[in-house]
């Protein structure tokens, strides 16, 4: 399939699933926006090799996705968007009791808010162009609980709801929005949480891995994020022009249990 003529705007994405979604997108055909706060050579660098590797052309955004006003910024400087990947995305672990103000605000600020801000004004340059993608990253932890992880809990709940009413909202259209909910995918947000849960289990980095990482992932793998990739890639494509409003899982069987 060729996404070629389309803009997909991913935010988020200079590192982990939002890199490997650009890839997977670019693969196919799409001009791609990436997206993150920082405004390095690298960044722009990144999208330089990415145009290259796939032969479209790739613009880096400089945009921070706690900021309302930016996160539409970056869809109106993006000048067309018919692919929309909300990825953006931090963590923070800490009992209810205990937990940050400033970090439940920025995880809820960058983790959904920055979504609708996103779409509100993607979503008229879609109805302009006649088609349009929403593609919200949600996570496992948008359909079930862990504990400590309430801020990030409470957002990806929140993206699978803010999925469901874009739906429906666009139902009439050609425009879809679902919500990809992955399990763990090895990407530097996770790499980050393996020492310090290493210390606290008294465990080798790969035991922590197996033991507690993967522990609710039946796979005992991780996902990839080609993979999440190309389930985008999918949800693009026309097979799916009827798939609308609902999450797909890619956790190795994590919701399954
Ligand atoms: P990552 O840390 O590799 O990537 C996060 C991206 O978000 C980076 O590009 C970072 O620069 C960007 N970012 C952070 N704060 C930002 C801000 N204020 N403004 C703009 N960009 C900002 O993490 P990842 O694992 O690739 O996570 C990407 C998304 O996937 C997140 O929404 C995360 O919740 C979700 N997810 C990850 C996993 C996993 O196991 N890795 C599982 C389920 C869902």
């Amino acid at each position: 399939m060729s996404l070629k003529g389309k803009t997909a705007v991913i935010t988020g994405s200079n590192s982990g699933i939002g890199l490997g979604v650009a890839h997977e997108l670019a693969r196919a055909g799409a001009d791609v926006v990436i997206n993150s706060f920082t405004d390095r050579e690298e960044d722009h660098a990144l999208a330089a090799s990415i145009a290259k590797e796939h032969g479209v052309t790739v613009r880096y955004i400089q945009a921070d996705m706690s900021k309302p006003d930016q996160c539409r910024a970056l869809i109106e400087q993006a000048g067309a968007c018919d692919i929309l990947v909300n990825n953006a995305g931090i963590q923070h672990v800490a009992p209810i009791d205990e937990f940050p103000l400033e970090k439940w605000d920025a995880i809820i600020a960058i983790n959904l808010s920055s979504a609708f801000h996103t779409t509100a004004v993607a979503l008229p340059m879609m109805r302009k162009a006649g088609w349009g993608r929403v593609i919200n990253i949600a996570s496992a932890h948008g359909l079930t609980a862990s504990p400590f992880k309430s801020a990030y809990i409470a957002a990806k709940h929140g993206v699978v709801g803010l999925s469901k009413t874009t739906a429906l909202e666009t139902a009439r259209e050609p425009i879809t929005c679902n919500a990809i909910c992955p399990g763990y995918v090895l990407t530097p947000l996770v790499e980050a949480q393996i020492p310090d849960t290493a210390k606290k289990y008294d465990m080798s980095e790969e035991e922590v891995t197996q033991k507690v990482i993967l522990e609710r992932q039946p796979s005992k793998e991780f996902a990839t994020v080609e993979q999440i990739g190309g389930t985008a890639v999918f949800l693009c494509s026309d097979a799916a022009a009827q798939i609308t409003g609902t999450t797909i899982s890619v956790d190795g069987g994590w919701t399954a249990l």
